[in-house]
């Protein structure tokens, strides 16, 4: 069959890569691209793997609409993804077993997958959907932020999110007074905390790739729900955390002039011959006792 979609369309439209290339070191993205030309490379599959569950998961709603309109079924990329069993659009608990009799719906390598909405013995999957009243507390949030990354996708890179990250958690108290590194321990210990109070399971967040996701370091597969929950932590919101765009350090605005000195005794005061600029953190020391502070 002659088709006209690109590798790159196919990858946009119909996988989960949009929402995980943000998250991906550049020359991860590029190895990820150019191996999907290699038949049945290993890598590529396990790029999607680490973050798809093993069973196919069906919204029993979205099987009912399928149906109506194109006369088949099909499954839907983002309800297969491992920490997420809740369908975006009808707000219905996603199934990957019959109801009725309890046959699994697929089978593992996912070759065979429903083409009607009926199980294997002929139950209808549409007739008994469960709608929510609401989400479990995190997830409501989690979609949002899905859905936020996807049509951001090619605006966020790993650096803007480490950028952001610095910024945020230096305004929050996380920056080491020395250098521009993260209190990690401290921070880690706060969110755990955090994700005690929404109940979310710790060992998939907090695993021991967690520092990772705070570095430049390239990671092969990338903890996406730690990432999701850590911009919550800090921002309420994927879109907050990157909407927020005032830096916690003295922004030089360095974009496309140069700056005037503004050293009195220079011979180029008030012009505009500064450049480059380099940030230096100075120590601040607090002592509890009266009388002996440093610094200040
Ligand atoms: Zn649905
Ligand atoms: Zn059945």
């Amino acid at each position: 069959m002659k088709s006209n979609y690109t590798i790159e369309y196919f990858l946009e439209n119909h996988t989960i890569f949009p929402l995980i290339s943000p998250f991906l070191s550049y020359q991860r993205k590029q190895d990820f691209q150019q191996s999907l030309m290699i038949k049945n490379s290993l890598k590529n599959k396990k790029i999607f793997m680490d973050y798809i569950a093993k069973e196919i998961k069906y919204c029993p709603k979205c099987l009912k609409d399928d149906y109506e309109k194109y006369g088949e079924v099909y499954s839907h990329r983002l309800h297969q993804l491992y920490f997420l069993d809740y369908c975006n659009k009808h707000q219905t608990k996603l199934i990957y077993v019959c109801p009725e009799c309890g046959v699994p719906l697929s089978n593992n390598d996912g070759k065979e997958l429903l083409t009607r909405p009926f199980c294997k013995n002929g139950h209808s999957l549409t007739s008994n959907t469960i709608y929510l009243k609401d989400y479990p507390k995190p997830i409501k949030r989690i979609i949002q932020d899905i859905h936020f990354f996807i049509s951001h996708s090619s605006n966020i890179n790993k650096d803007l999110i480490l950028e952001r990250f610095y910024s945020e958690l230096g305004k929050r108290g996380y920056g080491e007074n020395y250098s521009e590194y993260i209190q990690i321990k401290r921070l880690k210990k706060d969110f755990s905390n955090y994700l005690r109070t929404l109940e979310v399971q710790q060992d998939n967040v907090i695993d021991s790739q967690f520092n990772t996701l705070l570095t430049k370091r390239s990671n092969d597969a990338p903890n996406l729900l730690a990432y999701l929950l850590l911009f919550q932590f800090i921002s309420d919101s994927s879109e907050d955390f990157f909407s927020n765009t005032v830096g916690y350090s003295i922004d030089i605005p360095f974009k496309n002039e140069q700056q005037p000195c503004l050293n009195k005794i220079c011979k180029y005061y008030n012009k505009r011959i500064i450049r480059t600029y380099t940030k230096r953190y100075y120590p601040v020391l607090n002592y509890s006792q009266p009388h002996h502070k440093l610094w200040i």
